[in-house]
């Protein structure tokens, strides 16, 4: 707080974390477990938030990087891998035919919507209540510091209510640029909630009616649902699709994959930063889907959420505690039913720190390639005493 205004920001708080032997500051970290500086060791189901898809500190990806970096990292110049990761990308993204790339999922979005702006002539983003976009102007959720007018043309409505979006669009058929949205509802605070039947299809299908663009908000669930992007197990192909978080493992990347009816307004669109060419990142992505591409990885991190949330649920009920898993197995969550100020899972989420697994009360966890069986009995061990301890308060 002396140094750091407020003291650490943002999600990465350990302010948030209060409850139970919760680190404040981690020393290292390796495959699925971190270790704090006080040497206590943790089976992590946070991944950093997301970015951790195959473990951290894997070696496919570290000895690409390091390769990367005796070269160049950053430079005048890109290096050809900036064009080889655009050019996994197109081969990756069904309907797609190029990409970009930024440091943070916050551009990438912004990027997208004002792509999206350039190209249709129009000015209004539909975006879900409440869904998380970063922090740019038009959809940070905290207004110090920012104006009214940034989000004059930004609307939103219910998850999953196709019928409040038609109106949006009936009430202004020539003016919606864009519809952003995830692949599924992942707001902090809340259970996790899955496309209703025809939902995803729903949207495409109405933003193709009207001439508007599709945007996918991939950046949390980017690469642990499907490697050509999230919807597409709804079979659901959006115009632009934004990832970071998991597509260089760690590294710090984004990026922006787009259809060939939006090139011209992609091109024209001024977007820059100092770091964004870096070639360290880009390296280490292209190791990322590698690994992801060549391993049956997606498929073993929704094998590792399940036995772990099926776990958890067979441990509740032993318990006689009620609770709700919610999300995909690879990005699940769990609250206890009734606990609307988040009590239980405080407690729970602190036991379980106490006994060495560290995730989190209020925001969804995040399962990776490196959380193997073995990990995910041990980290069962530990949520086992956990419940206990909720029970018996
Ligand atoms: N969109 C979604 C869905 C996110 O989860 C996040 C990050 N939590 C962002 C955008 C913003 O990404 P970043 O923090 O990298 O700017």
């Amino acid at each position: 707080m002396r140094v750091v205004p407020g003291g650490i920001y943002g999600h990465q708080s350990p302010a948030l974390l209060t409850r139970g032997h919760f680190p404040h500051f981690l020393e290292s970290a390796h495959g699925c477990r971190i270790r704090d500086v006080d040497g206590n060791e943790y089976i992590d189901f946070m991944c950093a938030y997301g970015p951790m898809v195959v473990g951290y500190g894997n070696a496919e990806v570290e000895s690409a990087a390091a390769e990367q970096r005796a070269r160049c990292d950053t430079g005048n110049l890109p290096s050809p891998v900036f064009v080889e990761l655009a050019e996994r990308f197109v081969s990756l993204t069904p309907g797609s035919a190029w990409a970009t790339f930024g440091k943070n999922g916050s551009d990438v979005c912004t990027w997208a919507i004002a792509i999206a702006r350039k190209a249709t002539g129009r000015d209004i983003v539909v975006k879900v209540d409440g869904a998380y976009h970063g922090v740019h102007d038009w959809c940070n959720a905290i207004r110090h510091g920012f104006l009214e007018s940034d989000r004059a043309a930004i609307r939103s409505f219910p998850w999953n209510d196709l019928d409040a979006l038609s109106r949006l669009f009936a009430d202004a058929p020539s003016a919606i640029a864009a519809v952003i949205i995830t692949p599924f509802r992942h707001d902090v605070f809340a259970d996790l909630e899955m496309a209703a039947p025809g939902f995803l299809e729903g949207v495409r299908e109405i933003t193709e009616r009207y001439g508007a663009t599709m945007i996918v908000d991939d950046v949390r669930a980017g690469f642990r649902l499907h490697i050509g992007g999230s919807t597409q197990l709804w079979g659901v192909t959006p115009d632009l699709l934004a990832y970071s978080k998991a597509l260089a493992n760690g590294y710090p990347l984004s990026a922006l994959v787009g259809c060939e009816r939006l090139r011209q307004a992609a091109g024209e669109v001024f977007v820059t930063g100092s770091f964004f060419t870096q070639s360290v990142p880009l390296r280490a992505a292209l190791a990322t889907l590698d690994v992801l591409e060549k391993t049956d990885a997606i498929a073993r991190i929704d094998r590792a959420g399940r036995r772990f949330t099926d776990g958890l649920c067979a441990q509740a009920a032993l318990a006689n505690l009620e609770v709700t898993v919610s999300g995909p197995p690879a990005i699940p969550f769990m609250t206890f039913v009734g606990d609307t100020k988040f009590r239980m899972s405080r407690a729970f989420a602190g036991a379980c720190a106490d006994h060495g697994v560290f995730l989190h009360p209020t925001h969804n966890w995040f399962v990776s390639a490196a959380h193997s069986d073995a990990d995910i009995d041990a980290a069962l061990a530990a949520t086992e005493p956990a419940f206990h301890a909720v029970a018996k308060r």
